[in-house]
């Protein structure tokens, strides 16, 4: 018998504006029910349709600059204007019920957790081609023409990082992409290093300790000591 880590895995999805992040996300938490999104906060404005609390926790700049202060972000980043960032709260709470915590941002925020966090799992999501990524921002209708063009040139940059990540998926059909964040997250969760203990017939032949240890990089995620 194989007994795993009980804590979650703390897995970070970037990608360009338009890729197609929280569409992905969004499907693979419906087949996962052990997958919790957390809700980042920002200072732009709610798009048609955006709720308070659901998207994300809507502040002004002031309020925004106060929680800095406070440190009450795991990372938070300025982009095309705005504030972003990861609320502390409730992180290692879903962490340690074992459920998995996906954080859907942008590439600065992303490599500031790699720093602090190198054990989590970095996902990278790339459009097919950046005539498709500009087709999408356009269609999508929620940037004036200038924003579009503000985030299809940070676009480049972000792509530059590619290389600081664990895995890339190409997002061409959404079902091929959500198929293979799954796999990475299934494959991750069978790591050699995420086995606490394993037993042969009977806990007298337990062989844990040559499993623990073995690993010392994969340590527990605790956010609140960072
Ligand atoms: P949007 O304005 O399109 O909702 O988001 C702009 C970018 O900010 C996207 O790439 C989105 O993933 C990213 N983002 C959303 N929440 C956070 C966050 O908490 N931290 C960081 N660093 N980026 C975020």
């Amino acid at each position: 018998m194989i007994k795993t880590k009980k804590q979650g895995l703390l897995i970070v999805l970037s990608g360009p504006s338009g890729s197609g992040k929280n569409t992905i996300c969004d499907e693979v938490k419906k087949n996962n029910l052990n997958i919790w999104k957390s809700i980042s906060m920002t200072s732009r404005s709610p798009r048609d349709g955006e709720i308070d609390g659901k998207d994300y926790y809507f502040v002004s700049s002031k309020e925004f600059e106060e929680k800095i202060k406070e440190d009450k972000f795991l990372e938070y980043a300025e982009f095309a204007g705005n504030y972003y960032g990861t609320p502390r709260e409730n992180i290692q709470k879903h962490l340690d019920n074992g459920e998995d915590v996906i954080l859907v941002i942008e590439i600065q925020g992303a490599l500031q957790i790699k720093k602090k966090l190198p054990q989590a799992l970095f996902v990278f999501l790339l459009p097919p081609s950046m005539a498709e990524l500009k087709r999408r921002l356009t269609d999508r209708k929620t940037e004036s023409k200038s924003k579009i063009m503000e985030r299809f040139e940070t676009a480049y940059k972000e792509i530059n990082e590619l290389s600081k990540y664990n895995y890339v998926i190409i997002n061409d059909k959404v079902n091929d992409a959500v198929m293979k964040l799954e796999a990475i997250i299934k494959a991750e969760r069978c790591r050699v290093d995420r086995i606490e203990e394993v037993f042969l017939d009977s806990p007298e032949e337990k062989i844990h300790e040559i499993l623990i240890d073995k690993n010392l990089e994969n340590k527990p995620v605790d956010v609140n000591n960072i």
